[in-house]
Order: C-alpha cells, then structure tokens, then sequence
C-alpha cells in the first residue's frame, strides 16, 4: 500500500501545524506511522491521498451516522449554502433544529454552539450561575472536550498521550473540579457529604465512550441524578459522543427514560452536526433561560446556529429513522461478532463492551471494564499491531485503544464483507 501522497502532506503539514494535525489523536502517536491524509469519503468508505480505501469505523470519531457524502445531506448543504453560508441573525434550520432535539429528549430549551467543548464549558458555567455554587464533580476517564476545568484525568487524547493534566490550565481552574471514579455510588456519596453545598454540578458522560466504551452500571446515572437533586445541584449527562448514537433519542433513552430520571442540563455534538460544526446545550427551562438575554449568564458565538451546519444536522437527524438505528445496531453486532469470534479463536484475550450502538474492544484483559483504571490495565501494544494490520487490509479503525468505534448505516457487513473479514485476517498479528 503506497503511502508517498500522505507522508508527504504530513511532512509540509508538520512545517506549519504543531504535530502536523489540527486535533492531537489524529496524529497516530500512540501507534506510530503515519497518519493517512484523506482524499474522499463516500458510505462506509474512506479514500487517501493515494488513492487507498478503507472501510471506516472511525465515522470522524462519531458524526457520520449515515456514511459519507450522503447523497440527501449533502443536497440539502448545498441548496443551504446557496442561499447564503452566514448571516448572523437568527434563521429557520437552527429552530427546526432545536425543535428535532426538543422533541427527541429531555430538554425543554436548546442553545447551539459549535463545538462538543463549547457545549459543556457553556453547561458548566450555566450550572455555577444557576446555583451560585463553584465546586463541580467529574468522573476519570470521562472526556468533555478541552474545557481548563475538564481535563483533569481525562480519557480520549489525553490518556492517549499520556498527558496527566495540562500545563497552561492555572491550579485554580481545576482547584474546584472533584475527580471521582467512574460507577462509584459511594464515592459520589462521600463527596456529597463533604461539599453538597458547594457543588454547582455533577457531568458525566452518558456512557464513557473516550476510555474505551465503559457503560454506566445499571443505576449509576439515576444515583446521580438524585443525589445532585437532593443537594441542589445540576446534573449534566453530556451526549456529545452518544447523543443520535447510542440510540435515536440518545444515551438517556436508554437508562432515564426506562429509570424515571432526567438530567438538568444535557450536552449535544458529533451526529447533530451532520459532519458540520455543530453542538448544543439544552435542558431545563428554568436553568436555560438565566442564559443572556433573558437572565446574566453569558454565552454567545459567531457561527452559533450555522445555517449550513444546522441544515446539515436536521437531515441527518431527519432520516435517522428507527429503522436507520435498528440496521447500526445489528451492523455494531456482526461486527463486533466477527472481532469477538475471530480474537477468540486466535486465543487473545478480549472484552467487547457495548453502550447502544456504539462498542470497543479492551485488549488482554478478562473480567469487563467499569472504570478508568480497568480500562489503563488493557494491553495497549496488541492493539497497536492489530491496527496496522487493520489499516494495511484495508480497514479504517481509531489510532487508540481508548476510543468507541463507530458503525454507520452505509455499512453492510454482507456487502462489505471483503474487507470487514480482514478484521479476522489481521488478528493473529495480535495474538
Ligand atoms: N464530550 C464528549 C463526550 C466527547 O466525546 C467530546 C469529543 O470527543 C467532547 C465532549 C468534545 O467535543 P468537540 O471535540 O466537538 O469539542
């Protein structure tokens, strides 16, 4: 497989863009080589600047629910930016838009950013001003974007890379963050005890999707929920990465929906942008509406609402029927089948952990992984030589054994069967 085209574009990249990447993973740091620069995607298929292609289940780390260049998505981006790519005013897609996400989960009011990160920065500082309250409760492991408050013990690029936290986030930024682990009640019930009345917060991922798929424990999230209620503070469930994913009306659907819970405030990215720039916060009216111009909270943005992004958003949202999530979920299955059967059979030792749709393979270890450090006790070096035994058959996968792998409705493992079976060809190179 020749790869003169993109070592050459990362060698010029290099010259002008740290690391020669615009997002610190896409690097392949953690697994070595070169990263492929792409040319084109189209349904479940990637084309390099050599002209290679993969078959994708990376999906741009979560958007690409329907596959590339979807033919109805991009047709309507393109009528969209032919009426005009910005106008800095209010316009009818971002309220179908809000009104899409309004109707599919919890939240009562919608505010668009454009980033996952924008979106939880914006929550948490929603949350201190709704409550007056400094304190906020993180999980390890859990990943929210690179807010200062956030990135301590955080999954998805900085465990990655092994970055502990981040030098240029003064010790008074993280001062008020409480990092506990992951699906520990008790824990929460211990920090509670100490500073209930100091916490603005508790965020978590729906389901942790950034150090490896790690789903709550059946009543973790309602624990939470409850617990910040009776202590008045906010729970924040961030659906960046499971929001339109883990299923259509997100992670919530899933466990608060079925357990009677809501969360205060909610956090949206990845799918809702349709592959475009496009995030949101949303949750309960009373908290939204201290946001300015109606109460003090600021929070504003250039290209909040994008009328390219929030059309692209809505159609993806539009034709992400159920039975759209119905075909992921019996993709995720086979494919996950097919990595599970073929690993078994060469003897390496797995656990494939699912949250909806979404799944990842944790590597060398036997009993399933509930929380960050099960999670940094997997064998990171078997997979990196299965990565490139993936990437060299023609197989597309995330360039970390801390990431969710992601499916889209494009793929059809009965069509696409040549090359998804090269995820068995591949693995005794792990084994
Ligand atoms: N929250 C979660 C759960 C995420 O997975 C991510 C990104 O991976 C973010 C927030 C940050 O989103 P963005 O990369 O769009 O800033």
């Amino acid at each position: 497989m020749s790869t003169t085209a993109s070592e050459a574009l990362f060698a010029r990249a290099k010259q002008v863009s740290p690391g020669g990447v615009n997002s610190p993973v896409r690097a392949f740091r953690a697994v070595g080589g070169t990263p492929r620069f792409m040319a084109s995607g189209a349904g479940a298929w990637l084309t390099d600047a050599d002209g290679n292609r993969f078959v994708d289940l990376v999906g741009s780390w979560g958007p690409m629910l329907l596959g590339h260049a979807h033919p109805e998505v991009i047709e309507a981006v393109t009528a969209a930016a032919a009426r005009g790519t910005s106008f800095g005013t209010p316009a009818e897609p971002e309220v179908l838009l809000a009104e899409e996400i309004v109707d599919r989960t919890p939240v009562e009011r919608v505010r668009m950013v454009s980033s996952g990160t924008e979106a939880t920065m914006s929550a948490i500082r929603l949350a201190r001003g709704f409550t007056g309250r400094d304190k906020i409760v993180k999980f390890s492991g859990c990943y929210h974007g690179h807010v200062d408050a956030l990135l301590a013990e955080a999954g998805s690029g900085v465990v990655t890379l092994g970055i502990p936290g981040t030098p240029g986030v003064p010790a008074h930024v993280t001062a008020d963050t409480i990092v506990l682990p992951f699906n520990d009640p008790a824990a929460v019930d211990v920090a509670f005890a100490e500073y209930g009345d100091q916490i603005a917060c508790v965020i978590t991922e729906a389901a942790a999707g950034n150090m490896g798929v790690v789903p709550p424990a059946p009543g973790f999230n309602a624990h939470l929920a409850r617990t910040c209620a009776a202590h008045g503070a906010l729970f924040i469930s961030d659906e960046v990465m499971t929001g339109f994913r883990a299923a259509r009306r997100g992670h919530w659907d899933l466990d608060g929906a079925v357990e009677g819970w809501q969360p205060d405030l909610m956090t949206f990215g990845k799918v809702m942008g349709g592959g475009f720039p496009a995030a949101a916060f949303g949750g309960r009216a009373d908290v939204m509406d201290l946001l300015a111009p109606i109460g003090p909270v600021y929070q504003a943005g250039t290209l909040s609402g994008n009328p390219v992004a929030t059309t692209a958003g809505l159609t993806t949202l539009r034709l992400a029927t159920p039975e759209v999530y119905e075909r992921l979920a019996a993709t995720s299955t086979q494919v996950q089948a097919l990595v599970t059967g073929a690993l078994t059979e060469a003897g390496v030792q797995h656990v494939v952990q699912t949250a909806g749709t979404m799944f990842s393979v944790f590597w060398g270890v036997t009993e399933p992984v509930t929380d960050f450090a099960g999670a940094q006790a997997q064998d990171t070096g078997a997979y990196t030589a299965f990565f490139h035994a993936m990437l060299d058959a023609g197989v597309y996968l995330p360039p970390s054994a801390y990431e969710s792998w992601f499916v889209s409705a494009a793929h059809d493992p009965e069509v696409d069967s040549a090359p998804l079976s090269r995820l068995a060809e591949a693995l005794p190179v792990a084994a």
